[in-house]
């Protein structure tokens, strides 16, 4: 048996919404990841299942590697189709807010979900949610927003309706939001879970196939060049930092999604505990942080650009030059040497 992680009052809360009305949007975050595309149609196939009508809605395009997802064709993409999203939400009878934990990260959806009268439930696992819900399920303890959709279901006692489409996301996520279970995976009830999943019939080495080794020739060799060239260790800090300009991307003809993870990679060198990778994208300096053990990137990205996330996995954004970010990330760097050695 799982042990309990959601309220009861929110389960019984969200039972009520869930049996009473028929139609449902769901929403996540901005540049949607494994485990907001994963928890975002692992709800809606549960609902379908469920014999409900539901959408899911992103900010922006999801990458490709999460295309093979089923239901991702059905998903509606505000960046392409403003209209049909602005439609949706106003015929919702209930909205799901799923893995953010504020509206700035749904971008232009922002105006359209505030002015919506309809009842809202957010589910998620960032620390300090700031969204004003009828339901709140926050669970930062917890390693993703898909395995919150895993125990919500269950709890309202609908685990028959949770189909195997269902299980194959609700897998996708936990994955992608542990490393493929090697970082905040240490959890006992993960493996329950993965599990019940199973019995449900998901194929996890074809689902890590599908994540993993879906990269192109561009991706990698610009992988290479970026480890080779454009990494920086800051031996006393036990700190990497990846950096990638205009010129970089234009060299490569890169891709979306071409850099994600590039970040992880330097924590696989040996005593590298805190890794970072600062980027040029359009009219935007992007930083993602990642750690090791204990060192909190979190706090990191918030102090120096204005960010925020997990305790091993935060990102930010800068307004200004590549130099200046970097300068800011450098000097910084002493303020947490005591946290780093
Ligand atoms: P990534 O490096 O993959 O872009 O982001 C890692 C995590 O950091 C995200 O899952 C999210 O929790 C958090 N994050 C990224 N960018 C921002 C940001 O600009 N603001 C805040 N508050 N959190 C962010
Ligand atoms: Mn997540």
């Amino acid at each position: 048996m799982l042990n309990k992680i959601i309220t009861e009052e929110n389960i019984q809360k969200s039972k009520k919404l869930v049996d009473k009305y028929d139609k449902f949007i769901i929403v996540t975050h901005a540049s949607p990841d494994g485990d907001a595309l994963g928890s975002s149609l692992a709800l809606y196939h549960f609902l379908l299942e469920y014999g409900k009508q539901a959408n899911v809605i992103v900010p922006n395009e999801f990458p490709d590697f999460l295309r093979w997802m089923p239901g991702a064709n059905d998903v509606v993409v505000a960046e392409r189709n403003l209209s049909v999203a602005a439609e949706l939400l106003e015929a919702a009878e209930l909205l799901f807010l799923l893995d953010f934990n504020a509206l700035k990260r749904i971008d232009q959806l922002e105006p359209l979900v505030l002015k919506s009268p309809t009842s809202k439930i957010l589910i998620d696992h960032h620390l300090d949610p700031e969204i004003n819900c009828n339901i709140t399920i926050s669970h930062p303890e917890i390693s993703s927003t898909s395995e919150l959709i895993f125990r919500f279901i269950c709890r309202m006692g609908f685990f028959d309706f949770l189909n195997k489409s269902c299980a194959e996301c609700i897998y996708t996520g936990m994955m992608t939001d542990t490393g493929a279970f090697t970082f905040n995976s240490n959890s006992p009830a993960i493996y329950y879970i993965i599990s019940e999943l199973l019995h449900k019939g998901i194929d996890k080495d074809a689902i890590y196939s599908r994540i993993y080794s879906k990269y192109s020739t561009r991706r990698i060799r610009m992988q290479g060049y970026v480890l080779y060239k454009k990494m920086k260790i800051f031996k006393e800090y036990n700190t990497s930092l990846i950096t990638l300009n205009y010129e970089d991307h234009l060299r490569f003809n890169s891709q979306k999604g071409d850099t994600e993870g590039f970040v992880n990679i330097p924590l696989s060198i040996e005593k590298i505990i805190f890794s970072a990778f600062i980027r040029e994208e359009k009219g935007v300096i992007r930083i993602s942080l990642r750690s090791k053990g204990n060192f909190p990137t979190n706090h990191f990205a918030k102090e120096v650009f204005n960010g925020g996330g997990h305790l091993n996995a935060s990102g930010g954004e800068f307004f200004g030059n590549l130099d200046d970010a970097v300068k800011l990330f450098e000097e910084a760097l002493p303020r947490y040497k005591h946290l780093l050695i």
